[in-house]
């Protein structure tokens, strides 16, 4: 009989295994909030879980709160070879950092996960591009376990679908999708308060970087469907009082650009390479753009890391988007 990873999850947390639980790096709502959600829930049915994240073990403030984030254990206190891995919504192995290791080590490994580049990788796989948040193919998982879900769940499941769905303004929501919410919502969640922690709230000195960066955005009408690019970095950042992870919300700003198809705001990180954000109106394939760069993500919304020097960076992706 086939394995499924429904299955596999109930075989190990029956038999008290240990399950160590990972997303992406620079974790987001849905990364952090499916692993802690399915930790949870495996817990529950008598799993030793460890949920964990990649890279240096600091949340940002916008996810510090979620329910179970005081159980996240740092990667360099993970057992070598625990009986079960599992990755939350990363796109690939690479995604995963230093964890990526346990892919191999551990007895079985199991991925899910919502990234159009998704090559396929780990033993168990539940992988579907449809769903629009890590989170929903969680909750699934946490009905087929039979681990009811609550309020503390609940908490966790609405910030990565309220985060993956723009607020349920995106493209890849779908009936199921408001569905789901609503089930979450008759827990009796706060989400008036999880969207305002997650996405209006920020130091006063934002606004401050947020004038800089839209001051210098450039419209570049002519290349593919329209393009608008800005920049800054964790430096900048820094002048102006605010850790990096403030940089993530720019592009949420200059993606209202209505002569551009294409937003994209180049990110310097302390190592002197750019992490590229990119979003499409829906002209633009940028799944296959960001992979043809190295990188990966969705149709809509893609990102990869380059390099090359500021010029030599949007130079590329300019003839990227012209090649299309
Ligand atoms: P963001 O712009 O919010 O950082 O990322 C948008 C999407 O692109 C996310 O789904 C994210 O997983 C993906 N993405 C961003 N940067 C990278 C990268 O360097 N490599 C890969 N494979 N995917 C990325
Ligand atoms: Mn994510
Ligand atoms: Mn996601």
């Amino acid at each position: 009989a086939s394995r499924t990873v429904a299955g596999v999850l109930a075989e190990a947390a029956e038999s008290r295994a240990t399950v160590v639980l990972s997303g992406h790096v620079n974790p987001d709502a849905d990364a952090l909030g499916s692993t802690l959600a399915l930790a949870e829930g495996l817990r529950r049915r008598g799993a030793r879980v460890l949920p964990t994240f990649p890279g240096e073990f600091t949340l940002p403030a916008s996810l510090g709160w979620l329910p179970g984030a005081e159980g996240l254990v740092p990667s360099s206190a993970l057992p070598s070879a625990p009986d079960v891995f599992v990755s939350l919504d990363a796109a690939s192995p690479g995604r995963l950092g230093e964890i990526a290791v346990l892919l191999d080590s551990a007895g079985t490994s199991v991925v899910i996960d919502h990234h159009a580049s998704n090559p396929g990788f780990g033993e168990l796989r539940l992988v579907d591009p449809g769903a629009p948040a890590t989170v929903t193919l969680v909750a699934d998982l946490l009905d087929d376990l039979g681990v009811a879900i609550d309020r503390q769940l609940a908490t966790c499941l609405y910030a990565g679908l309220a985060a993956d769905t723009g607020s349920f303004r995106f493209g890849n929501t779908r009936p199921q999708t408001h569905e789901l919410a609503a089930r979450l919502l008759a827990t009796g969640i706060d989400h008036a308060a999880i969207s305002r922690r997650l996405f209006d709230t920020a130091p006063f000195g934002w606004l401050g970087l947020l004038s800089v960066v839209t001051g210098r955005a450039v419209l570049e009408p002519d290349v593919g469907g329209g393009l608008v690019w800005t920049w800054s970095s964790t430096a900048e950042a820094a002048e102006h009082g605010l850790p990096g992870e403030q940089l993530e919300a720019l592009v949420d700003v200059v993606r209202a650009a209505e002569e551009a198809d294409v937003a994209v705001v180049l990110k310097g990180q302390d190592d002197g390479s750019w992490s590229v954000s990119m979003r499409s109106r829906g002209g633009t394939d940028l799944a296959r753009v960001a992979m043809e760069l190295g990188g990966g993500g969705h149709t809509l919304a893609a990102g990869y890391t380059s390099h090359l020097d500021r010029e030599g960076t949007i130079a590329t992706l300019r003839d990227q988007l012209t090649a299309l």
